[in-house]
């Protein structure tokens, strides 16, 4: 368990203050308004707790990886306001739960999958599911997403999905010492963003989701809307 010097209330509190601090300096460096960026406080690994302080303190946006973890947090904390975003690899058997239960999901890569979601929001009466194309930019063996080349058909037939709301891009940048590093994947990221808003103008391309704790004031610099933070946010994952 954590074991903080301070209580979690307090430890929490300043930790967002300095994330929300930062993404301000971020921001202003290159002209754009912090208001334009989401942060998801990202929870995996950590109780309802400390979702529950976080959310006190100002968070209403809470990313998740694994289902079945993800889905106990949800059904006892769903207060006004609060919405759960699936950031992680998702299995199309998962779909209906996730459908179900989640106000957004970052990490589309396949038809399949996006058909299974669309069928279940429709079949639960809901509107709309925001999504994200996950894209490894990097081209990592080790990743999900789908490559940059890809991106535009998938996108194409995902648009069609009338239950699923295609809003834009997500990437997981390869871990590096220096996060100045992965600068060229965000704008990578960036400018397939401009490619599939000339050829698809019929979805809002609204969101970039991109950059975590190592690198979130680079991502943020590079366009940003969405930043996922979890260990600057909750501290360490000990797993
Ligand atoms: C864990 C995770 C994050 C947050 O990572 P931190 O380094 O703790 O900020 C962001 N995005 C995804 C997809 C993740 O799995």
């Amino acid at each position: 368990m954590d074991n903080h010097p301070i209580n979690e209330q307090e430890y929490l509190a300043s930790n967002i203050a300095a994330v929300r601090a930062s993404i301000q300096e971020a921001a202003e460096r290159v002209g754009r308004r912090p208001q334009e960026i989401t942060l998801i406080a990202v929870s995996k690994t950590k109780p309802v707790s400390m979702v529950e302080t976080a959310y006190h303190a100002g968070i209403t946006n809470f990313g998740e990886n694994r289902v079945q973890d993800a889905l106990p947090k949800i059904a006892v904390f769903r207060p006004q306001g609060i919405r759960w975003h699936m950031i992680g690899r998702l299995q199309s058997n998962k779909a209906h739960k996730v459908a179900s239960s989640f106000d957004a999901v970052h990490s589309i890569d396949s038809l399949h999958l996006a058909q299974a979601l669309n069928r279940y929001r429709e079949i639960e009466g809901k509107d709309r599911l925001p999504v994200l194309l996950e894209v490894n930019i990097a081209g990592e063996q080790s990743k999900a997403g789908l490559s940059a080349a890809e991106a535009p058909e998938l996108a194409r037939q995902i648009a069609r999905l009338p239950y699923l709301d295609l809003q834009g891009l997500m990437t997981v940048a390869p871990r590096v010492d220096d996060p100045e590093e992965v600068r060229p994947v965000f704008r990578a990221l960036r400018f397939l963003q401009y490619r599939l808003r000339d050829e698809l103008p019929d979805c809002s391309w609204q969101h970039l989701s991109m950059g975590m704790t190592d690198d979130y004031c680079i991502a943020i610099e590079e366009g940003a809307t969405i930043v996922r933070v979890g260990r600057a946010i909750f501290g360490e994952r000990v797993l």
